[in-house]
Parts: C-alpha cells; structure tokens; sequence
C-alpha cells in the first residue's frame, strides 16, 4: 500500500525507519518542508527496504501545497509526522484526495492570537474548564465528513498519547469490569549533557509543560497551577524521579471512552536543573507566543528561544539512560478489587544505534507506524475519526512486542497517592 509521511523530524525518521522493515508498506513517499532531509533519510533506507521510497517538497499549512502533491502521488493513507499546527489542512487534504489520515498529537493554533481561534477557546475553557491550547474537538468534529466518505482518521499513535491507551483498552478488555482509576506515568530518565534541551520539538513542548495542570475526576475537570503536584515514583529500569502532574491530551479521550472511570491523571518527570530554566525563560517572557518588534524586525519569542536551543534531532549520540512509561489502573474484576501497571522500559542508546534517534523519538515513530499499519492492513479499518483506545488494542500490543517496544505487566504496582 501507498503511504505519504509528512514531516522529517525526529518523530519520522524513526516512524520512517520502522516502516521500511513492514511489508504492508509497498511505497513510501516522505515529504517535508525541507526536502533535502528526505532525501538524505531515503538514501539511508534505501538498501535495507523493499518498499519504493520517492521524496517530495510540501508545504503542508497549504491545502493546495498537499493536494497537489496527495493527487499525483494517491496515497492510501497519510501519516502526519509534521507539528500539530498542520493536523486540520491535512486532515481536510485528505477528505479531498480520498487518503485515509493519521497523526500523533491532537490540533493546536500555532497563533494563539488569532481573533477566530480565541473566541472558541475561551468557550471551551469556560465551558470544559480546562485551558490547554489544545483540546479534540476540533478534530473530532470531523467525525460525519471522514465517515460519509469511508475514509478512517486515527489520532494520536504516539506513546502518550497512543500506547497509553492502547494499554487501557487492553487492561479494560483483559482484566478488569470495572477501571476506576489511571494514573499515566511518564518517566525520562535520560541524561543528555546539557543545562537545557528539550527532547522534541521545543515549542509543542515547552507550551505543554509552562501550561496550568489538569485532571479528570468525577465527570468533570479540575485545574491546578504549572507543577502544582509533585510525586515521587521508584520507576523500573530508572530509579527514584521526582514527577509532576501536567495536563495531557489523552485524558481528554480517554473520560470519553473508558465507562466507569472515576479519576485519570497524568505525571512526568523533570529535573530541578529543567524546572529552573523553564520558570526563568517564561518569567522573561522567552515562551511567549505573542509577536513583538525588535529592532525593526517582528520576532516569535518562543521561535527564537527554539532558534537556540539544541536541535532534539542531535540528542541521540549524547543521550543516555532509560525511559519508562505506562499507566498504573485500579478497579474492579469479578466483584473484586484489582490494581494493574502496564509499562515499557526503553534505552536512549540501543534506540540511538537503531535509527540515530534518542528515546523520545523512538517511544513516538514506532506507535506511529503501528497505528499506521493497523489502519492501512484493515484491522482497525472504520469509517469516521477515532482515538486509539475505540478500537481492539491486541493486535497493536502484539506489534508493539515485534517492533521494538516490549511491555512488561505488575499485577501489584505500587500506587500514586
Ligand atoms: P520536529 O520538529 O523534529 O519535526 C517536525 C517536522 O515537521 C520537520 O521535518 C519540519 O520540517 C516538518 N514541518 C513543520 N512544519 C511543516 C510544514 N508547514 N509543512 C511541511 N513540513 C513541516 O518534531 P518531532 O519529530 O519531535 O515531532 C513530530 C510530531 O510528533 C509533533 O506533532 C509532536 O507533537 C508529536 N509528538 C508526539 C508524541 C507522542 O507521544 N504522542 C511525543 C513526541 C512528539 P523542517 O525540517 O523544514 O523544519
């Protein structure tokens, strides 16, 4: 089948890669606003596939840009790899071009100011009550037009979100009645060398982390300040971290779909020496997304900031250390109660001597192209727009063991208070 990946980032170099080692993959066309880094990918993975890899220019903020580009190539799906600014105009490609869609983050404005955009966000804070940049409605309202055309849109094959809840839909399918509680828990112990770095795209994340926390409980949403609550966790394969409860993305799909569901919650790990510079660039305004004149010259404040840090892409030769993510459930089985942790440990660098990409990249490309191949081979084939848990997560679990991200199952974790 034809596959179209837009973006050459981190992310897809390792989706990419993974794809290159699957069949169902017959011909893969990577496309990027710098072409030249796809090319260079492609003559990397040339030899080592049997799938056809061509490379192309996109502008993928264009709707004309991709159509153009979806109706000489005819791809049976797109996986969008490229930043969550471009998820709607690809996802309205799509529609038009007949190509089935799918991504790893959930729609965020890349102008938070845009007069339109703001009006439906300050609805939503007010009505939802919480206020990330990003919410799934607006994907999610695409429902009736991917349906009506048969054409299938899975968001979000990352780890988290994507294997997350994968885990869920699989310890909700195979040992509980009931899950009451989730605890997402997202561990990097790695350690790549510098005071500061971010360890993907730095706007998507430094935007996410400097936000106000949330979680889900009691049908309802309930705001915290940034690093409001801090735990400490002993991590399997890392050790004692110090972890802070942030607002995810996945708790937003995860209250829609999981029956009975009293509280979820998301906590990540992050080292003082982060922390530190994080709360110094965002008091001076470093992370501001706001435009302001400096001499003679608008700049993005946060697009600078990104100008100077590290490239993620260039962490993998010096990052070193673990990862460890997963989620710890509580519920009911049986008339009893049950508790289940189900987590991947992964290395910074067997993932480095694989693909040339660190962890991070390596936890998102390989869920990227499982997700991928669950729609393109038909297994998770229905028209309309779906989060990852609607659908068997089986097949997605036993991929996830062949291609490079074993799970492992405690049946008696210790708890998050
Ligand atoms: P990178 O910044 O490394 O890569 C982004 C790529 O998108 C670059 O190749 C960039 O091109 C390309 N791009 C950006 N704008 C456009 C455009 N207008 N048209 C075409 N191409 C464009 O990001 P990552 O690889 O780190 O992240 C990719 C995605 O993965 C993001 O959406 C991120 O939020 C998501 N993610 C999801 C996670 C999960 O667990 N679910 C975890 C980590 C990331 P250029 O080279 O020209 O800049």
């Amino acid at each position: 089948m034809k596959l179209l990946v837009i973006g050459c980032g981190g992310v897809a170099t390792v989706a990419i890669h993974k794809c290159c080692e699957n069949p169902i993959f017959s011909e893969i066309c990577i496309a990027s606003r710098t072409e030249s880094k796809c090319v260079d990918l492609a003559d990397k993975l040339r030899d080592k596939t049997k799938a056809r890899l061509t490379t192309a220019t996109v502008d993928a903020d264009d709707f004309r840009s991709l159509t153009a580009l979806m109706n000489e190539f005819q791809p049976h799906t797109v996986l969008n790899v490229a930043l969550p600014y471009q998820d709607l105009t690809i996802m309205d490609a799509c529609l038009e071009c007949g190509a089935n869609y799918v991504d790893t983050a959930n729609f965020e404005p890349e102008d938070t100011d845009d007069p339109a955009w703001r009006a439906a966000y300050e609805k939503r804070c007010h009505e939802e009550g919480f206020t990330a940049y990003f919410d799934y409605s607006w994907q999610w309202s695409y429902f009736d037009r991917f349906k009506k055309k048969g054409l299938t849109a899975l968001l979000g094959t990352g780890f988290d979100p994507g294997v997350t809840q994968v885990f869920t839909a699989y310890a909700q399918k195979h040992y509980f009645d009931e899950i009451h509680y989730i605890d997402i828990l997202d561990c990097n112990g790695g350690d790549h060398g510098y005071p500061f770095a971010t360890n993907f795209n730095p706007e998507i994340n430094l935007r996410e982390v400097s936000a106000n926390g949330s979680y889900w409980e009691n049908g309802r949403w309930v705001e915290t300040k940034p690093m409001e609550i801090k735990r400490e966790y002993n991590f399997a394969g890392v050790g004692k971290k110090d972890m802070y409860l942030l607002h995810h993305e996945e708790i937003e799909s995860l209250a829609k779909n999981i029956p009975c569901v009293k509280r979820i919650r998301f906590f990540m790990t992050f080292g003082q020496s982060y922390l530190t510079h994080m709360n110094c660039l965002q008091n001076v305004g470093m992370l501001s997304t706001t435009p302001i004149n400096f001499e003679g010259q608008e700049i993005v404040p946060i697009k600078f900031l990104k100008a100077l840090l590290p490239d993620p892409a260039s962490l993998g030769p010096r990052t070193v250390g673990k990862t460890n993510i997963g989620c710890i459930f509580k519920g009911i089985k049986d008339g009893k109660e049950r508790t289940l942790y189900i987590y991947n440990v992964c290395d910074h660098q067997a993932c480095y001597r694989e693909t040339g990409s660190q962890a991070i990249s390596y936890t998102t490309g390989v869920p990227a192209m499982i997700g991928t191949a669950m729609v393109v081979s038909g297994l998770w084939k229905q028209p309309g727009v779906f989060n990852v848990e609607e659908f068997d997560p089986d097949p997605y679990m036993e991929a996830l063991n062949k291609y490079g991200l074993p799970w492992v199952i405690d049946e008696n974790p210790t708890l998050v208070d």
